[in-house]
């Protein structure tokens, strides 16, 4: 554990830190930036109203609008000469949105990303391959830094050119690597493909995000590398990777979000009321301790559930895995659907992989999805028992009839080091 002291915090002393931070936030936020000002007058709200987390529920939330209405820097808290870095999101859904940081700031970024490289198995003097992407994405940055604090060797090796990575994950031997899941299925496959057997090389654990993935994906990855692969969450807007983290000996059992710093709020979609422990809906998170960029109640638009469980390893709250973004779900005849849905249908049968692509069309006036999936090697793609029998699944367990399009393996395109493309929208 990277700071077993904050991540073991008995639940009382926790909250009485939140409290004491949110307190100086709501303080912060009315004072210096005008858009948060507004907002609490217009509620007729005071920052001395705020005392306690329980207290947020009566606050607005901060939407992802908010950051574009006030591009670049509007909602930024510090004169620029306090600034040392600024990010973009990765604008896969629009216009990137701009997010900055003190020299405050990216210490508590690389806290929290140590401690969710700890969490997923790494130890001062092991080395990381960080295939993330270097630049305004806050991945590459943000993971490097934390692997440094945490003592670990970095190779900042960056997303792409694939063939270069085989070389240094051979030649260099990483413990760790630390890419998207797609990359990672596409460093297996490339792996399997150049002859090399993944058990030789030094690689133990692959800590995997950006994007949301299921057990099959993690099936296929922790077979093709030869690792032991955990799932980290985060986004640009409240710090970057590393605002949860799924522990390496706890897997399956969701992600610990570092609450110090992130208070979480699950609510409901629809009526923006906070859900209880458990209940799926839409993720909000207020980052008690940023200062140059600072949000209250974010709504980050990604779809799980949060709660308490009953390991004894750190005191924090888990978040399951993100279901998908809400801007990101389909609706076909009535029926709501997240990737993630077929993708774990997918995990249950053998002869396929989780290489896929759901296709979306006009079927007459209907929505209708055609999903394109990789068969393992050495399964015949033309095999219509097969298609036919993932078909009966689908519907069985998400309730939609699909149609199913058999594709040999490597027939599908793979992430080149981002995140990748699952939906296909061809009804325009
Ligand atoms: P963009 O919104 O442009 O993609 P970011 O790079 O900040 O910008 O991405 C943050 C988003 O990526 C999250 O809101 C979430 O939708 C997704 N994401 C990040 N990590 C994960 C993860 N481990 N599982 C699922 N989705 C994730």
């Amino acid at each position: 554990m990277y700071n077993s002291k904050l991540e073991t915090l008995p639940l009382e002393e926790l909250r009485a830190l939140q409290n004491a931070r949110l307190s100086s936030l709501v303080e912060r936020v009315y004072r210096d930036v005008p858009f948060y000002k507004k907002k609490f007058d217009e509620k007729g709200i005071l920052p001395g109203d705020i005392k306690t987390v329980e207290d947020l529920r009566h606050l607005p939330f901060t939407y992802k609008t908010d950051l574009r209405d006030h591009y670049p820097f509007g909602l930024f808290a510090k004169p620029m000469d306090q600034i040392r870095r600024i990010h973009a999101s990765s604008g896969t859904t629009g216009k990137p949105t701009v997010v900055g940081y003190t020299e405050n700031d990216l210490e508590v970024f690389h806290e929290v990303v140590a401690r969710s490289l700890a969490c997923a198995g790494a130890k001062p003097g092991m080395i990381m391959h960080n295939a993330y992407g270097y630049g305004l994405f806050t991945g590459g940055l943000g993971i490097h830094g934390g692997a440094t604090k945490l003592g670990m060797a970095v190779i900042p090796v960056s997303g792409g050119m694939t063939e270069r990575q085989l070389i240094i994950l051979q030649d260099f031997k990483p413990d760790m690597i630390c890419c998207t899941p797609s990359y990672a299925q596409t460093l297996a496959e490339a792996c399997k493909k150049a002859g090399i057997d993944t058990k030789d090389l030094n690689l133990k654990y692959a800590v995997l995000g950006a994007e949301p993935w299921t057990e099959a994906v993690r099936s296929q990855v922790e077979n093709g590398l030869s690792v032991s692969a955990t799932n980290i969450y985060g986004l640009s807007e409240i710090i970057g990777p590393g605002v949860s983290q799924e522990d390496y000996e706890e897997k399956g059992t969701g992600s610990y979000i570092w609450e110090d710093h992130f208070y979480p709020e699950v609510v409901d979609r629809d009526t923006g009321e906070p859900l209880p422990y458990g209940e799926e809906g839409v993720l909000v998170f207020t980052a008690l301790t940023k200062e140059a960029f600072p949000v209250l109640r974010y709504w980050t638009n990604d779809i799980c559930s949060i709660y308490y469980d009953k390991s004894e390893k750190r005191t924090h709250i888990k978040m399951s895995n993100i279901k998908g973004r809400s801007d990101d779900m389909l609706i076909i005849r009535g029926v709501n659907l997240f990737h993630t849905q077929v993708e774990e249908v997918i995990n249950g049968l053998e002869f396929l992989q989780p290489n896929y692509q759901l296709h979306v069309k006009k079927k007459g006036i209907m929505d209708a999805v055609e999903v394109h999936v990789e068969v393992q090697n050495g399964v015949s793609a033309e095999d219509a028992s097969l298609a036919q029998h993932f078909s009966k699944r689908i519907k069985n367990s998400i309730g939609l009839s699909m149609d199913v399009v058999l594709k040999n393996p490597g027939d599908i395109p793979m992430s080149q080091g981002g995140k990748t493309q699952r939906i296909v929208d061809l009804r325009k």
